[in-house]
């Protein structure tokens, strides 16, 4: 199997990759490309007990299976090498956020609780929500989906006007074990967009299948009530989440994702 000196991989059998839209991972070509075990055919000859002589599918095949696990994720391509060890915490918020993101990528399984972050830009959200399904993926082979709310529905609508395959897009985020939802709330408020929104936060809500979720906009405050009257000029000042996704997708994230809010600096300004 992998070589644990292989200094492309570090032992891992793995490499990813950003040169395309999406995140792409490939078995390492310093030393698991060609198996160095089945030359790629996949199969290896096994003596028995007996002296007979069997094939037997080679390990590369779980290595394999894995990394397409990874390719299907779709991560953004910027993402591809991203890890919850190397997200960096300077706040409270942030070890809480990341104690768990390291639990459930070690144990964690589709139907469980997921969580949804919330913060401003550049907090580090898609960092380390890629990062958990990476490690889901090429660690453990679980299917994964990553969403970008906003891109998604821009896709479905491509696919839907031109007769294609949005049946089959809006199927795969609907039903994927463990599905990444980024940027939740910056579609509009109503019409289709809402309507879609509505659909797939619904059926994984039926179905119990885990939601790992982020948003710019903030959470009410408590005790404010959900369809509280508010003047169109406070709305626009500070426009909160369940306001913009409406109360049945808001209550349904909440009852299905454990709230973490991080309130640290813009990792993309200053180094
Ligand atoms: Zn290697
Ligand atoms: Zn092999």
């Amino acid at each position: 199997m992998a070589n644990p000196d292989c200094r492309t991989c570090q032992g891992m059998g793995y490499t990813t990759h950003g040169d395309d839209r999406h995140a792409t991972a490939r078995l390492c070509r310093g030393c698991m490309s060609p198996c160095p075990t089945c030359q790629d055919r996949l199969s290896r000859m096994e003596r028995r007990p007996d002296g007979r002589v069997w094939a037997v599918p080679c390990e590369c095949g779980q290595l394999r299976y894995r990394v397409a696990r990874f390719d299907e994720a779709k991560l953004p391509a910027f993402f591809h090498g991203k890890t919850v060890e190397r997200w960096d915490t300077k706040t409270r918020d942030e070890q809480a956020v990341k104690q768990w993101a390291l639990a459930f990528q070690e144990k964690g399984k589709a139907g469980d609780r997921g969580i949804l972050l919330v913060g401003g830009p550049g907090v580090g959200k898609t960092h380390l929500l890629c990062a958990i399904l990476r490690f889901l993926t090429l660690e453990r082979g679980i299917m994964c989906r990553f969403a970008d709310s906003f891109q998604v529905l821009q896709d479905l609508k491509v696919a839907f006007d031109e007769g294609g395959n949005s049946a089959v897009l809006l199927e795969e985020i609907c039903t994927v074990p463990v599905l990444v939802l980024d940027e939740v709330g910056k579609t509009r408020t109503d019409g289709w967009q809402h309507d879609v929104l509505d659909t797939i936060v619904s059926r994984r809500y039926d179905a119990g299948l885990t939601t790992l979720a982020a948003t710019n906009y903030p959470l009410p405050k408590a005790g404010t009530p959900l369809d509280k009257p508010m003047s169109l000029a406070e709305s626009t000042l500070r426009e909160t989440l369940d306001r913009r996704v409406g109360a049945r997708v808001y209550s349904r994230l909440m009852e299905r994702c454990r709230t973490f809010t991080l309130t640290g600096e813009d990792r993309r300004l200053g180094g």
